[in-house]
């Protein structure tokens, strides 16, 4: 039986009724299987003897010692038992607080395994006021003698009767686990068989064991998340194809054309592109770099030599605010070398996207802009050759997923800002290549940015004037989009009215999600343009748009914003050689985190180094786009601390998944099974981020 098969209610363990089960439920232990990956988080040595007389040194006792003497401290209901023991290394007085009824059980004379980790020397002697006893007796010790599992608890639970349950649990259902590992793989690392690790994960004789415990429980588990994306990447790899010498002559008259030289980093970005889309195996690759970078840019210089070779290009961007961005500037760039590129939009109406569909499907469009509006049901291509995703951190990874399903499995790129991790995009994506761009382009400027207080606001103003008297733009982002009862914050709709009065002479737009989206579109235009002065919005502006003249970023309330947010929507100034300015406005009530993310964005600039940052307060799941909640729900392997088992994981997956794809052979007819009744990880665990 598999261990995943254990899933039976808890009451089946004695002792645990209603409140118990409860107060396990809290901990996530909702069956026996449950119960037994509980892990321990750490565990108290109870095994090495630790003398009185090394106590203070070591921090702790563990010893066998004998009782010598008692006496009283305080008077009345405060009097208080005091037992001096001793190991024949030194004294100890254990202060027996609330305990006087020890007295009796620790008579003179009597033998005791003693522990405690709470040691002090006070008036000239040593004690302690909370220790653990055990008499010494004919029966082996119960909580001595080997590594005692200290786990988390909840409610009235104590580490003593979990204990109780954990031990009942494997003894009752623990005795033919069926091994989820292949023999070979096993042997060949020295690893338990399921039982035994189970055993000696909760109840170690000593470290060794613990450690083979251990080191086969994060080995399997990293094993079986590398199977997931082992198969995807399996299917990804068989599809080879002839190698291939793409035409490059559009690609170059677009860089003949540009004003400006590609940067280091761009050039390389663009060369490993060009290498893997002429190879024989299909493209899958993210460019990771800071907003600003120029990784847009890159990503239509790379889909120009497949349409010279005849094929086509989808580009999908997160909102369709930034896909028609995209779109236009794709049509200023390619329009004059001769590509056909269309936009479309979720809004597109019948006839209209009737005929675009009709167009794309005979291959009169060479690349298409959009969002995940690319890849409904009834958008077909002619041949889909390279699938382009901006700002891929803000899709799930199901909607990757079904893109990369659509034509014949065309190359991928992938473009991010926030830097993944290697040890999630290897998780996540099975097999990623990744082009990092550093280099920003020439003679951008570092941002400005000022931390300011609520109420100062008016200084603000009056340098937002002098910049757009300049012929400077400007953003004002809010958190929120209209007034909120519950929240006391300034919001996008009335400041959009409030600052018209500010500002009189100038002009003002206005967007967020909850205006129409054609609205959006022209305002966008106007701002893009400079008919618009003052951009009045929530975060939707917040990726890709791209207003070289706007100078001026005033996030009010930034307090409420994730650090990457805070870095992207500063990355909406700072795009061309202007000196530019962003401002963050906070309350008076600042959590710590709060302050810290502010205190960077000061002083940090470098995308990367906010990224790491960031990745600090929220942990990884976030960052890639994942929910904590589904993907971090690794029961004893962590994703950052074994990472070289991770990789040693990985070859074995892959060895093993090419050798034996099917899972067929003999050897891993246990994987077979198990993935046929129990797999250990959905093949979507990775809930949608
Ligand atoms: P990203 O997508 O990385 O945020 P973009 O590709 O949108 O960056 O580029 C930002 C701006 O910089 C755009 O206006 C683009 O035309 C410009 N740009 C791109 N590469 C260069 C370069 N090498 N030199 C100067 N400007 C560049
Ligand atoms: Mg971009």
């Amino acid at each position: 039986m598999f261990l995943n098969e254990l899933n039976y209610p808890i009451n089946r363990i004695k002792g645990i009724g209603n409140q118990t089960g409860k107060d396990l439920i809290n901990l996530g232990i909702s069956n026996i299987k449950k119960l037994l990956t509980h892990y321990p988080v750490r565990y108290e040595d109870r095994k090495t003897v630790q003398p009185i007389k090394y106590g203070i040194k070591n921090g702790f006792v563990n010893t066998t010692a004998t009782v010598i003497e008692h006496s009283y401290i305080g008077f009345g209901s405060k009097k208080t038992l005091k037992v001096i023991v001793t190991d024949n290394t030194g004294y100890l007085s254990l202060i027996c607080f609330g305990r006087n009824f020890l007295e009796k059980k620790l008579s003179k004379g009597k033998k005791v395994y003693l522990y405690t980790s709470n040691l002090q020397y006070k008036f000239s002697e040593l004690q302690t006021s909370s220790f653990e006893i055990e008499e010494v007796s004919e029966k082996p010790p119960k909580d001595f003698g080997y590594l005692l599992p200290i786990y988390r608890l909840s409610g009235r639970l104590t580490q003593h009767n979990l204990r109780k349950y954990i031990k009942q649990a494997i003894s009752l259902y623990c005795s033919d686990l069926t091994n989820e590992l292949p023999e070979d793989i096993r042997i060949k690392y020295n690893l338990l068989n399921k039982q035994d690790s189970i055993n000696l994960i909760h109840f170690p004789p000593d470290k060794q064991s613990m450690l083979s415990a251990k080191e086969t429980l994060v080995y399997e588990e990293l094993f079986h998340l590398q199977m997931v994306s082992g198969r995807k990447m399996l299917k990804q790899n068989t599809i080879k194809r002839e190698a291939r010498d793409l035409p490059e002559k559009l690609q170059n008259r677009l860089i003949d054309k540009l004003p400006f030289q590609l940067t280091t980093d761009q050039l390389l970005a663009l060369k490993d592109i060009t290498t893997d889309l002429n190879s024989t195996r299909k493209m899958n690759r993210l460019i990771q770099g800071d907003v600003g970078s120029g990784k847009t840019l890159i990503a239509l210089l790379a889909a120009l030599p497949i349409i010279e070779a005849g094929g086509q290009v989808a580009l999908m961007a997160p909102t369709e605010l930034l896909a028609k961005q995209h779109s236009e500037k794709a049509y200023e760039l390619l329009h004059s070398i001769g590509v056909k590129t269309a936009f479309i939009s979720g809004n597109l109406k019948n006839s209209k996207r009737t005929l675009l569909l009709t167009q794309l499907q005979q291959g009169n469009v060479d690349l298409i802009i959009g969002t995940h509006a690319l890849f409904t049901q009834d958008v077909v291509y002619k041949n889909l050759e390279l699938v382009i995703v901006d700002e891929q951190h803000r899709f799930g990874v199901k909607q990757r997923l079904s893109l990369a399903e659509k034509g014949n499995a065309p190359d991928m790129l992938l473009m991010t800002a926030t830097p993944i991790p290697r040890t999630l995009t290897m998780t996540l994506f099975g097999d990623l290549d990744v082009s990092t761009i550093k280099t920003m382009p020439l003679g951008r400027k570092k941002i400005d940015t000022h931390l300011v207080r609520v109420g100062n606001e008016y200084k603000v103003y009056d340098f937002i004037f002098n910049e757009l008297t300049e012929g400077r733009q400007c953003y004002f982002v809010y958190p929120l989009i209209e007034q909120s009862e519950k929240l006391q914050l300034k919001d996008a709709q009335s400041m959009y009215e409030q600052l018209q009065n500010v500002f009189k002479g100038y002009q003002l737009g206005l967007i967020h999600s909850k205006i129409d989206e054609e609205l959006k579109e022209a305002t966008m235009e106007k701002f893009s343009n400079g008919s618009i002065d003052i951009l009045v919005a929530t975060s939707v502006v917040e990726v890709g748009v791209d207003v070289p003249n706007a100078t001026i970023m005033v996030i009010e309330h930034a307090e409420r914003f994730g650090l990457s947010a805070l870095h992207q929507l500063r990355g909406r100034v700072g795009r061309g050689k202007l000196q530019s300015y962003c401002f963050l406005s906070y309350s008076n009530v600042l959590t710590e985190e709060g302050k810290k993310r502010l205190l960077t964005m000061k002083e940090v600039s470098d995308g990367f180094e906010i990224s790491r940052q960031d990745l600090k307060l929220r942990g990884p799941g976030d960052i890639a786009g994942i929910k904590q909640s589904g993907f971090m729900e690794l029961s004893i392997a962590s994703l950052t601390n074994d990472f070289n088992t991770l990789l040693k994981a990985r070859n074995d997956v892959i060895k093993l998944l090419e050798n034996d794809p099917g899972l067929l052979d003999s050897l891993n007819s246990n994987l077979r099974e198990l993935y046929q009744i129990s797999p250990p990880f959905n093949d979507d665990f990775i809930s949608q981020g």
